[in-house]
């Protein structure tokens, strides 16, 4: 967001000048997004939608044929891939015939999955520290940054969100406000894309009300965040008896759980909808207007889901999501766990597109809490019982060891003894004999380094790694 600008130098300008420098920084993309270039690759990518599947299996097979020619000249598939003959002849085979690829190997040598004849300095780099506190740097070409722009296009328009029409708040992980300052305006604006960024450091009760009258005054009509945010900013409202009438809200980046969902779309009398991507880029899916499911974005994706044996499920079976990008030939990650659990739906869609669907990617490989007798369970099974809490901000299950489970409570007004008493039985019906529950009351969770938030660590290794 600062890019080019220091954070230590953006934070002491007034907040005139900020307003500027963000307006700046945005505008760039935005005019990108507002080229004929971009809005006709949009356009195409809604035909696309409702192209008869034998067009599109060409269509993706040729994409995956480029991106494997272009894989077997990194320093990582060398020697592993075989010439170009046989890649064009069945680049599905190919594709299958080479290793699933982590991301511990990834972010141990980026740099080995560039074609040697590309240059690093044609390619966006970008770093994050995931969600697992593995650091990984990926490199994305100038497609591929287009086309996951181009489909998180498609999807708003899908959903009623017009170009540069609609204001959309972001509620991201940007400082843009600085943390030490103590009245409003908590937002910064970039007016022609008709952006906000909404500060997610300075949700509060006693802020809502300023908010509340800038999500009315600007004419907000969409929210987008992450549902720790969204949840966080509903949370604020309804304690201080507000709510909001938005159009949608769109969010990403982490599970959603039931009851961040409910109380969002309760306070903003609004739908929330899906999109489901990640850094790598490797795959990514869209809750559209049929609300049924996400349909998996394969115009952009060669995805399999394979069960823990790795094989390819069908339709109605469960298994891990792991793709390839077939347009990022400056950064080739083939077969890329996601480490996010999904199935695939059965069935035609009622919307008439014609990709693929699978169910909500809520489960998180890392969300998986180890048990004593080594099973899994998914940490969304015990978010239940936080639903008829009202005394508690924010929460977080920690694991250390498989025996005990600590519940970390950022407790509100009105939280006491009882609170922790009904919380602490009501886990403990949920999980197997053997596990202690405990409480303990934090001033606040923490972020990780991207801004993002997890409703369950652990630091118990799941029983058995994959290969
Ligand atoms: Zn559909």
């Amino acid at each position: 967001m600062y890019s080019g600008l220091s954070y230590s130098v953006y934070r002491a300008l007034p907040v005139r000048l900020q307003n500027l420098a963000v307006s700046a920084i945005s505008s760039v993309r935005w005019n990108h997004e507002s080229s004929p270039g971009f809005r006709k690759l949009v356009l195409k990518l809604r035909k696309m939608q409702f192209w008869p599947p034998d067009d599109m299996e060409d269509h993706r097979l040729r994409r995956l044929a480029e991106v494997l020619r272009a894989a077997a000249n990194t320093p990582f598939y060398d020697g592993m891939i075989p010439d170009a003959r046989t890649i064009d002849s069945d680049p599905a085979a190919v594709l299958k015939s080479l290793p699933i690829l982590d991301k511990r190997t990834v972010a141990e040598r980026p740099g080995d999955f560039i074609p040697i004849d590309v240059d690093p300095a044609g390619l966006v780099k970008h770093g994050t520290s995931g969600t697992t506190g593995l650091p990984l740097r990926v490199y994305w070409n100038r497609e591929s940054m287009d086309m996951e722009r181009a489909l998180i296009w498609r999807h708003r328009l899908a959903v009623g969100c017009r170009f540069g029409h609609d204001w959309v708040g972001m509620l991201g992980g940007h400082r843009i406000v600085p943390i030490d300052q103590a009245t409003p305006p908590y937002w910064r604006e970039c007016p022609p894309a008709r952006l906000s960024y909404l500060s997610t450091y300075h949700i509060s009760p006693d802020n809502a009300v300023h908010y509340h009258k800038y999500l009315e005054e600007r004419q907000i009509a969409f929210l987008s965040g992450y549902p720790s945010a969204l949840y966080a900013l509903a949370l604020a409202f309804r304690r201080c008896g507000l709510s909001a009438r938005l159009k949608g809200a769109f969010f990403g980046a982490e599970p959603l759980h039931d009851f961040q969902r409910e109380a969002v779309q309760e306070v903003f009398g609004c739908y929330l909808w899906d999109y489901y991507g990640l850094t790598e880029r490797v795959v990514s899916a869209s809750e559209f207007e049929c609300r049924n499911g996400l349909h998996l974005n394969w115009e952009n994706s060669y995805f399999e889901i394979l069960d823990p044996e790795g094989r390819d499920v069908g339709p109605g079976g469960a298994g891990e999501l792991v793709g390839t990008s077939l347009s990022n030939t400056g950064f080739t990650l083939l077969r890329y766990r996601t480490g996010d659990m999904t199935r695939l739906l059965e069935g035609e869609c009622s919307c008439g597109r014609i990709s693929p669907r699978v169910e909500a990617i809520d489960t998180k490989v890392e969300d998986l809490l180890v048990m004593p007798d080594g099973s899994l369970l998914s940490a969304s099974n015990l978010t239940y019982p936080f639903k008829g809490m009202s005394h508690i901000r924010q929460s977080q299950l920690y694991q250390r060891v498989p025996e005990e489970l600590v519940i970390r409570i950022v407790p509100d007004l009105g939280f006491n003894d009882e609170d922790v008493e009904n919380l602490r039985k009501e886990v403990l019906e949920v999980l197997p004999a053997g596990v202690s529950v405990s409480v303990v009351c934090v001033p606040s969770i923490p972020v990780n380094s991207s801004g993002k938030f997890s409703f369950a660590v652990s630091d118990v290794p799941p029983p058995t790694e994959r290969s």
